[in-house]
Order: structure tokens, then C-alpha cells, then sequence
């Protein structure tokens, strides 16, 4: 490494889950769930939970929460609960049910979810969300989740990436949409039985910390631009991933990053931000004026084939080119995986063979995925019945009829697997403040195996949160109630309105688009599927300078008073050009590749990922160092430790 790491970050002391119980992997969880201490059925109407986000996380913790008899509020900045960004998961949700009699079991999901993450989860946290797996598929049957189901009536399952057994429950391509519907019908009852207050429409503009403790939110109405500050006893963050700070991706537009900047600024740390899932399986750019990604689910890769032309050039219609001149390039070159290998490995391939010059569609960006054999194997019925709405919905935006001539794929940013740091307990580093979903650092390391989000959301919601919620109020039972004029209230009200002001006032000449836009270019040129450290020194130049330009020449249009939807995406752009710096900054220090971090620099002879355990077997947790040029962040190693499992070179070969 030749650039001088301390003119971008200083090092910290280390950091440290303490709160995962020393027992045996497989008695962890039962014996921190027995040692929480609970707050008594009276009491827990008193106490008052915020849970910011509806999505399979944070509705499935509202849900649970308020059916426990807390005093919940929720937020959500869309118009309905249930139009958070969980409704749009395609392809299913993993659980160690073993029904498939292949060979699965709660270890095997743990095996396979430490491999898949290329050593770089915890052991405590990816063994939990195994066992907990299958009492996710439980709850969600009986709260009338429609899953496949095969003939005999038994819940069905498939295939995903980075696995050899069949452990997927799906509801055709709308898992997420029918589990959010689950979520969604359990919280509008709580709703109802008036144990949650319901907030659409607010979005969370920053965190009030009283005493050291997150106490309260600060939120913009965003019809009538009003601040509104609101207190409780715990907050929690469900808010989902950064996917959109790359402009474009497979997320909802409306995904951003500034309920957990803004907790991160003041005070809680950001752990592993350079982990960025990018999916094989997207529809490919189609030009400059697109602002959304599609993708199509990995389910597709149970009975597609990935191919392109084994010759550069070859504009030949698909169906004229011979077999023996095509190159399944996964199933070559992973005979034991084949088209299933995890996402980071099928995405480097697809880009190789890209590079080489043997991408298809325009502009060469593009890989077939082919059904031609499937279909003659299971016949048209069954394809139709597995993945009849993905084709429809690929021959809607392409205009290209699947049935007949292969798809076209490109991977894609689609996944955020860094996120705010928490302990077994979920508790980021600010008492108090818990964080779930995606927008936490999660428990998937380097990289997340397909299927294996919706389970995590599920499982902190439902499962984890309400365990960890009542052993802290058990422990803070003389939290006094926060008085709205309270001096940490009115700071954070009067930043919140500054800000604003400041955006409003700027009257520049470039739109908030446009920055994202660039900003998306450059986080995506050296900092998406492939790093160099010269990329990423010259990243962190280009974002400093493209921040700097927008706080003097950004035109945000309108005013605070009003439903303003440049004003609102001015905010949350503003915040992804500083956690941009950071994520550049996190994958300069880090030198080695794993999982989706791929550093160049650091490869094997077949061009997978090399790691370095010795210097980096640690989560990076990241302690805010301020926003200017000139200031650091801080680092924070947790060092990771493997007992259950050796650390080995992944091969999927
Ligand atoms: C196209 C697509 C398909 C996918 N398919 C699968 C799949 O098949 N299987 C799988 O396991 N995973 C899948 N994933 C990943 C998975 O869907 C997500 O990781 C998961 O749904 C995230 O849930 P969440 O509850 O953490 O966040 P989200 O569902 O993103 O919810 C975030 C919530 O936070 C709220 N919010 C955010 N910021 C604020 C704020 N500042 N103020 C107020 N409210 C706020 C939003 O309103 C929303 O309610 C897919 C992802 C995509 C993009």
C-alpha cells in the first residue's frame, strides 16, 4: 500500500460484543432470551417504544411490540405501512426446515452463511438467525402467508445462490409482498387495539440523545413541512439499506441512508459501510435518463443457464448459436455450484467475461439467462408456475418475450450489508437506540446469501428486538420523561430547521438529481463491483469536490410548507455524499479482498477473492469524525473469531 492511510482516518480503541452470553454456540440464544429480564404486562403500557420504518423489520417489531402492550409509534415516510420497501422482495426467504430431506439443518444455514460472508460475520449472530429460521416460517403460516405449497400440500421450497439444498419458502415472485402483508394486517391490529400510533408521511430528520441515551426523534411532516419532535423510552431503526447512494439500483427510489447518518452523527458507530451487494440477475442499464434498476430474482438461476458467445462479436440471434460455441461460463468454471454460486462470485464472472468482450446487447453489458432447456425439460405449465409474473415483468420493461429469446442480465447494486454497528442485542453503540434489518451491519459479513435478508428482518422484528427491548427497560425503569423543551430537544429541532433553510436558500443551477446522479457515477466506478487503491483515493477526491459544489450550486425548488419532494431528496443526497466518503474510506483501509469487496490488488490465480485474515478478520466499526475536509473518522475493531467453523478459502468449484 503505497497512499498514507492516516491522512483519511485515525484508529480507535477496540470495541467489543459483550453482550452475547459465553455458552456454547447452540445454547446462546435460548439462554440470553431466558436471562433478558422482562417488564411486567402493567408496566409495559407505560413505556414507550419509537420504531421508525414498516418493512418486513421494523412492522414486524411494531407488530410484536405493541401485541406484547407496549406504547408504540411508528413512522414511515411512505403514504401506507405497507408500501415499504420489503413489498418489493421477489424470490423467498430461507429456513433450516429441512423438508427436502437433503441434508439441511440449523448448522448447515450457519456453515453456509459464514462461508457465504467469506469470514466476515459474527458466529453468535449468523447461528441465532439460523435457528431462529424456522420459526419465522411458523409464524408467518399461521398468520396466513400464502407459500407455494407442492401437491401433497406441503410448503414448497427452491433453490438460492452459495447453497446446495433446497431451503427457500416463496410465494411465487411476491415473497416479500405477501410477508409484508402478514406484517402489515398484525400491525394495523395493533393499530386498531390502539396500542400503536401510527405515523405515515414523517420522515426522521435526526436522533435526540438525552444523558448519553437516544430518547426521541426529530421528524418532518411532509405534507405540511412541519418539525415535530417526539420522545420515548427506546428508539428503534428499521429504515433499510444505502443501496441508492449509487443512484442506480434494484432499491425503491424513496431508500435512503439519513435516519441512520443522522443516529451515526451523533454518535453511533457505522460498521463495515464498503460491503455493497451488487446481484447478478438485473435488467440491464438501458441509457442515461434511467433512474431505477430491475431486478430479476436469483430464483431465476435455479433453472435458468448463464451463458454468453464463447466468441467476442458474435451478433448471431441467441437460438442461432450452437451449443458447442457457447460458454456456460459458471457452470464451467463452478462445475459444483453452477449457476448457483453466491451473488458476489456470479456478478465478478459476468463482468469478466463483459471485459473480455463477450458481453451481449448494447454496449456488450449483458449475459443471457436462458430458459430454452427448462421449459423443454418441465414443460411451459410448470415454468409459468415458478416464474410466470418475473417473465411478464421482464418482457414489460424490455419488450423482449422470455418465452422465445434469453433474457439479458447485468449485475447490479442491490444489497447493503454494512450498517449501523449493534450487539447481539441489537443496541447500537448509543444506549438505547436499536437497529434492525438492513440498516443494521447485519449478520451477514462480506457478503449476503440470497434469501437471507427478508429471515433477518423477520427475525430481529418478530423475534430478537423484543427480547433485547425489555431486558434494557427492565434495567432503565427511571427513564424521566423528556420535556419537549428540554435543551437536547431544541438543538436537534433547531439543526434540523438550519438545514433546511440552508437547502432552501442555495437557489443554485444544478438539480438534486443531477449530484446524485454523478455521485452514483463515481461511487459505482471505484467503489462498486471492482476497488483499486488508486481508484479510491481519487473517489474520495471527486466526492469532496462534488459535495462542495452542491452546497454552493444545488437548486432545490419550492418551499419547506408544502408536500416537496426536491427538498426532501436534497436532505438524503446530502447525507449519501458523506457516508459515500466513508464507505470510499473503509474500502481504502481495507487490503484484502472478501466477498463483495474486491480489491483488485488482492486475487487469486482464477481471479477470486484473497483475503487477508491475519490484518482484517474484524468488522470495521466506524465513529464519526465530522464533516470537514480535514476531519477523520474513527476506527473501531471488533476482531472476529471462529470456533464452530475453520476459516478457509471459499471454493465453489
Ligand atoms: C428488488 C428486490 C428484491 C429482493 N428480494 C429479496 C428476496 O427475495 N429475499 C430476501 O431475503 N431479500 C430480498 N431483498 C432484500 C430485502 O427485500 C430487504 O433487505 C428487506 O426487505 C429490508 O427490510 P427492512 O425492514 O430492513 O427495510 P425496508 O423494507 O427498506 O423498510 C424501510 C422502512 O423505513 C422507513 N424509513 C426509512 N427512512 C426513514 C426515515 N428517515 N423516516 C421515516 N421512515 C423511514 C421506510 O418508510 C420503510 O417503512 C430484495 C431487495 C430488492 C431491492
Amino acid at each position: 500500500m503505497s497512499v498514507n492511510l492516516s491522512n483519511y482516518y485515525v484508529e480507535g480503541e477496540e470495541i467489543a460484543d459483550s453482550s452475547a452470553p459465553e455458552t456454547p454456540l447452540n445454547e446462546m440464544w435460548d439462554k440470553r432470551r431466558f436471562d433478558a429480564k422482562l417488564v411486567s404486562p402493567n408496566n409495559r403500557r407505560k413505556r414507550t417504544v419509537i420504531i421508525v420504518g414498516t418493512g418486513l423489520g421494523g412492522g414486524s417489531a411494531a407488530a410484536t411490540l405493541g401485541e406484547a402492550g407496549y406504547h408504540v409509534k411508528s413512522f414511515c415516510y411512505q403514504d401506507s405501512p405497507r408500501r415499504a420497501h420489503s413489498i418489493a422482495a421477489q424470490g423467498g426467504i430461507n429456513a433450516a426446515k429441512n423438508y427436502r430431506n437433503d441434508g439441511d439443518s440449523i448448522r448447515r444455514l450457519f456453515y453456509d452463511t459464514v462461508k457465504g460472508g467469506d469470514y466476515r460475520s459474527r458466529e453468535s449472530n449468523s447461528w441465532r438467525l439460523a435457528q431462529i429460521s424456522t420459526e419465522i416460517i411458523d409464524q408467518c403460516v399461521a398468520q396466513g402467508v400464502p407459500f407455494a405449497r407442492e401437491y401433497g400440500g406441503l410448503l414448497d421450497n427452491r433453490s438460492f445462490g452459495g447453497v446446495q439444498v433446497s431451503r427457500t419458502f416463496y410465494a411465487r415472485g411476491q415473497t416479500g409482498q405477501q410477508l409484508l402483508l402478514g406484517a402489515y394486517q398484525a400491525l394495523e391490529r395493533q393499530i386498531g387495539a390502539g396500542n400503536v400510533e401510527m405515523h405515515t408521511r414523517h420522515e426522521m430528520l435526526d436522533l435526540i440523545v438525552v444523558d448519553g441515551r437516544a430518547r426521541g426523534i426529530v421528524v418532518r411532516d411532509m405534507v405540511t413541512g412541519e418539525i415535530e419532535t417526539h420522545t420515548a423510552d427506546v428508539v428503534v431503526l428499521g429504515t433499510g439499506g444505502y443501496g441508492n447512494v449509487y443512484f442506480l439500483s434494484s432499491n425503491a427510489m424513496g431508500c435512503n441512508a439519513t435516519a441512520t447518518w443522522r443516529s451515526h452523527r451523533r454518535g453511533a458507530y457505522f460498521a463495515n459501510p464498503c460491503y455493497t451487494q451488487i446481484h447478478p440477475t438485473c435488467i440491464p442499464v438501458s441509457g442515461d435518463y434511467q433512474s431505477k434498476l430491475t431486478l430479476m430474482s436469483e430464483s431465476l438461476r435455479n433453472d435458468g443457464r448463464i451463458w454468453v458467445p464463447k466468441e467476442g462479436g458474435d451478433d448471431r440471434h441467441p437460438r442461432e448459436i450452437p451449443d458447442e460455441e457457447r460458454d456456460y461460463f459458471l457452470e464451467r468454471r463452478y462445475p459444483a455450484f453452477g449457476n448457483l454460486v453466491p451473488r458476489d462470485v456470479a456478478s465478478r464472472a459476468a463482468k469478466q467475461v463483459c471485459d473480455e468482450g463477450r458481453g451481449v446487447g448494447p454496449g456488450g453489458r449483458g449475459v443471457f439467462l436462458d430458459f430454452a432447456e427448462a421449459i423443454e425439460r418441465l414443460g411451459t405449465d410448470a415454468v409459468a408456475r415458478k416464474y410466470g409474473n418475473l417473465f411478464e415483468m421482464y418482457e414489460q420493461i424490455t419488450g423482449e418475450n422470455p418465452w422465445e429469446v434469453p433474457m439479458r442480465i447485468y449485475p447490479a447494486v442491490h444489497y447493503t450489508m454494512g450498517g449501523l454497528w449493534v450487539d447481539y442485542d441489537l443496541e447500537s453503540t448509543i444506549p438505547g437506540l436499536f437497529v434492525i434489518g438492513e440498516a443494521n451491519f447485519s449478520d451477514h459479513g462480506a457478503n449476503r446469501l440470497g434469501a437471507s435478508a427478508l429471515m433477518q428482518a423477520l427475525s430481529d422484528g418478530y423475534f430478537v428486538l423484543n427480547a433485547s427491548v425489555s431486558n434494557y427497560l427492565a434495567d432503565h425503569n427511571d427513564l424521566e420523561e423528556v420535556p419537549h423543551d428540554h435543551p437536547a430537544v431544541t438543538e436537534a429541532v433547531d439543526a434540523v430547521k438550519q438545514r433546511i433553510s440552508t437547502l432552501l436558500s442555495i437557489n443554485g443551477s444544478r438539480t438534486v438529481d443531477s449530484f446524485h446522479r454523478d455521485l452514483g457515477h463515481i461511487v459505482w466506478e471505484y467503489c462498486g463491483m471492482e476497488r483499486t487503491e488508486e481508484g479510491l483515493v481519487k473517489a474520495i477526491d471527486l466526492i469532496r469536490e462534488l459535495r462542495e459544489e452542491f452546497w454552493r450550486d444545488v437548486k432545490v425548488t419550492g418551499i419547506n410548507e408544502e408536500l416537496n419532494q426536491s427538498l426532501e431528496k436534497a436532505g438524503r443526497v446530502a447525507d449519501f455524499f458523506e457516508l459515500a466518503e466513508l464507505m470510499c474510506i473503509d474500502a481504502l483501509h481495507r487490503d484484502e479482498s472478501c466477498g463483495a469487496h474486491f480489491r483488485a490488488e488482492h486475487q487469486t490465480e482464477d481471479g477470486e477473492a484473497l483475503r487477508d485474515d491475519e490484518n482484517f478478520a474484524y468488522v470495521g466499526a466506524w465513529e464519526f469524525g465530522g464533516v470537514g475536509f480535514d476531519s477523520k473518522p474513527v476506527l473501531h475493531k471488533e476482531q472476529l473469531e471462529y470456533h464452530e467453523i475453520q476459516m478457509k478459502q471459499r471454493s465453489y468449484k
